[in-house]
């Protein structure tokens, strides 16, 4: 049966409505985008429709797996006690480049960790400050 879900990501303001299909299985389902409700100001330039939806999409997949990646590799940046929360912090600039401070890194740790980037999320669209 097909849903709609509104969805509020945590990398911007934006705000949109998309369909989704629950017989599908997780791995398989496929996003449309049925309204954008909001824009934030970083993405208010982007053509509205799929372009800007598949943007904020990847935005967000990109923090979600740059997060798992730093959780495996570098555990003393998460919290070990409650809810686990990151204390490092991650912000998206202008340009939509995905920066990070990782407090408590050295080089060899920051490097390795935008080696990983740079191959598994595109050259140049993680940061670390
Ligand atoms: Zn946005």
């Amino acid at each position: 049966m097909l849903q709609t879900t509104q969805w509020a990501p945590d990398t911007c303001q934006c705000r949109v409505s998309y369909s989704w299909d629950d017989a599908d299985p997780d791995d398989q389902r496929v996003y449309s985008l049925v309204a954008i409700d909001t824009r934030c100001s970083r993405h208010a330039s982007m053509l509205i429709g799929d372009t800007h939806f598949a943007q904020i999409m990847e935005e967000n997949a990109r923090k979600n797996k740059a997060l798992g990646r730093l959780e495996a590799t570098q555990p003393q940046l998460f919290a070990v006690a409650g809810d686990g929360s990151f204390l490092g912090q991650w912000r998206f600039d202008a340009g939509h480049t995905l920066r990070f401070t990782l407090p408590g890194i050295g080089t060899t740790g920051k490097n390795q960790f935008l080696n990983w980037c740079n191959s598994n999320l595109g050259i140049g669209t993680v940061a670390i400050d």
